[in-house]
Parts: C-alpha cells; sequence; structure tokens
C-alpha cells in the first residue's frame, strides 16, 4: 500500500515551481537587496504594493518574518496586540510577539478566527497606567485554523473605525489574502484601504519557492526594513525568488477558485466517512474535519498515510486538508477512489 503515489494535502506550501516560473527565475535580472539595488525585488515590491493600494513593500523569507516585522513597527514594549486566540501570529509564531516585540496578546474568541468591531470595543484597555496600552488589532484572511474561513468584509470597516477612534493601527495577517478575494470578487485596493499593513504570502497557494510581502507605508517599510536587517533577514540577490513572485501574481491567482472546488469535493466526501463528525464549512482551500469517537488525529493521519493521502493534524482530534496548485482534477479523482475504501 505504501507504494502508492502520495496525494500532498498537508499543506498549500508543498507546492514546486512550474517549468514557466523556473524561467521567469533563471532570466531575472539581479543585484544586492541589502544595498536596494536588486530590479527584480524592488519590482515585486512595487507591483504588490501597487495592486494593493500602498505606499511601498518588503520582500521577506517568510509570512511569520513580515507579520512579526510589522508587529514590532507598530507596538511599543509592554503594549499589546488585540487578535482571535487562533491566530497564526499567537498561536504558530513561537510566541515571537512576546519574544521579539515584548509585548502581551488580548485574546478574543470569534467565529472560525474571525472577531467582530464589538468584540474589540468590548476589550480595549482603559487608559490607565495599570493595564497594556491597548496598540495593535490583528485580523487573518482568510483563517487558517478556521478552515479557510473569510471576513465579510463590512465588518473589517467596522473595525477599522473602532481602530481609528482608538489609536489603534490594524494589521492584517493576509498569508491567504487572495484566497478571499478570488471568493468574495472584491479588490485587492478594497483591503489595502482599511489595514495600516498588510502581509501577504507567495509561497502558499500561490505556488512560489519562499517569500511573502509585507505592505505599508513609506515610512513603516521603512523601519521594516530596519527591523528585518537587525533581524539577519536582509538578503543579496533575492530576485531570482521575486522574478518568482512577479510570474506567481500574474498566473496564479485567478486558478485560486479551482483549488477551492477541489477542496469543497473533498470535504463532501470526508462528511460522508462514518469516522468524521463534522467537516467545518469549505469556503476556500481548507478542509478542516473532527474525527468521532474521540479517534487521534495522530492516529488517523497514519492511516490515511496507509492508503497514500497526507494530511496534517490540526489539534488532539481533527484534520486538516489544503489544496493547492500541484494539486490536479486527476489526484482529486484518485483522491476519492482512496478515500472511499475503510481508512480505519
Ligand atoms: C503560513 C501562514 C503564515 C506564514 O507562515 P510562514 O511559514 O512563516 O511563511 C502566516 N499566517 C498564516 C495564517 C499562515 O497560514
Amino acid at each position: 500500500m505504501s507504494q502508492l503515489r502520495p496525494l500532498e494535502l498537508r499543506s498549500d506550501t508543498f507546492t514546486k515551481p512550474t517549468p514557466a516560473m523556473l524561467e521567469a527565475m533563471f532570466s531575472a535580472e539581479v543585484g544586492d537587496d541589502v544595498f536596494e539595488e536588486d530590479y527584480t525585488v524592488k519590482k515585486l515590491e512595487s507591483k504588490a504594493a501597487e495592486m494593493f493600494g500602498y505606499e511601498a513593500g518588503l520582500f521577506c523569507t517568510s509570512g511569520t518574518m513580515t507579520n512579526q516585522i510589522a508587529i514590532n513597527v507598530h507596538v511599543n514594549q509592554g503594549d499589546e496586540v488585540i487578535c482571535d486566540a487562533l491566530s497564526h501570529v499567537y498561536l504558530y509564531e513561537g510566541g515571537g510577539i512576546a519574544s521579539n516585540s515584548s509585548a502581551s496578546v488580548n485574546l478574543l474568541h470569534g467565529n472560525r478566527g474571525r472577531i467582530t468591531a464589538e468584540q474589540i470595543i468590548d476589550v480595549i484597555q482603559p487608559d490607565n497606567l495599570h493595564h497594556p496600552v491597548s496598540r495593535l488589532v490583528s485580523l487573518e484572511n482568510t483563517v487558517n485554523k478556521g478552515g479557510g474561513a473569510y471576513y465579510d468584509i463590512q465588518e473589517i470597516v467596522k473595525i477599522k473605525e473602532v481602530c481609528d477612534a482608538h489609536n489603534m493601527a490594524l494589521h492584517l495577517d493576509g498569508a491567504r489574502i487572495f484566497n478571499a478575494l478570488v471568493e468574495t470578487k472584491e479588490s485587492p485596493k478594497q483591503y489595502g484601504e482599511l489595514f495600516d499593513s498588510m502581509s501577504i504570502c507567495l509561497s502558499k497557494g500561490l505556488g512560489i519557492p519562499v517569500g511573502s510581502i509585507l505592505l505599508g507605508t513609506k515610512d513603516f517599510i521603512k523601519k521594516a526594513r530596519r527591523v528585518r536587517k537587525r533581524w539577519g533577514g536582509g538578503w543579496r540577490q533575492a530576485g531570482y525568488l521575486a522574478a518568482a513572485g512577479i510570474y506567481a501574481l500574474d498566473n496564479h491567482v485567478d486558478r485560486l477558485t479551482e483549488d477551492h472546488q477541489r477542496a469543497r469535493a473533498i470535504g463532501a466526501l470526508m462528511s460522508q466517512k462514518s469516522e468524521v463528525l463534522e467537516v467545518l464549512p469549505v469556503d476556500t482551500n481548507i478542509v478542516i474535519f473532527t474525527l468521532d469517537n474521540g479517534i487521534l488525529s495522530s492516529d488517523y493521519v497514519k492511516k490515511l498515510a496507509d492508503v497514500g493521502i497526507k494530511a496534517a493534524t490540526f489539534g488532539k482530534h481533527q484534520v486538516r486538508f489544503v489544496t493547492h496548485l500541484d494539486f490536479t482534477d486527476q489526484d482529486l479523482e484518485e483522491f476519492s477512489v482512496r478515500i472511499k475504501k475503510d481508512i480505519l
């Protein structure tokens, strides 16, 4: 059984560059980016900034780095970041808010990771020397741990008003913002207007080997560039990667809807399995399901691997599949054959 061709569904980070992307990378014009002389990096940064209506961008190695730099620029020691308890910035970045920025968090419990303006108003600290200063609100869209759920933009408009009224900055962890945009048909600029800073990942659904971009005002990005250097993130001929980013922004955004269709098909198949208690609504490219009868996700993921399906544990009883560029219709067909057999 283990000879089966593995179907990779652990994450949308497993994609490899397509031949056309590789060609764009090989022919990139590069320079030393620490000296701000890598033409291709600059081109990617301004392309993304323009797309979302920002003044400037900063190309970095990872979404963790872009998020953590943003937080570091926004907050002072002892301030607090308001975010959902499922947030990547809180749960999956190694305690970075505390260790990189000496800031604390004020955790909300939203609907599949999405918080409301009202919830935020309720927890903003009063201006009193006992309390940390509520300085930043961080949203995630789509929400990874929420099964790829996306926001109603009207709620974000309200959240932005609350932030403005309380002197708080608003950051977006937009690792999968394009997955939200292809569903809602909203424009990147509508999002850019609402957030003081935004992190977008090109290494997820868009399929580049390495890289995320932080977006903001010129002044913000200037500060961010300094933090990136201090943290050892200054890089040299990064234009080879930036070329993949430019290619991906031009060619891999619209096709995300295909990933969403395949994810919905997977969700439907999983909901028919007797060992599956509940499948979270499949809104984009992430399928999260809860196992019945106390079955451990670690056991189930091993059984899936035996039939050549690679999945990620997502908590004790939850399992995650993520569709992506390298998971084709043919793979989906193969998946449906394998999953219909008894897994346990
Ligand atoms: C993947 C991801 C990131 C960034 O992860 P890196 O592996 O550091 O690039 C940030 N936020 C969310 C929601 C993610 O899913």
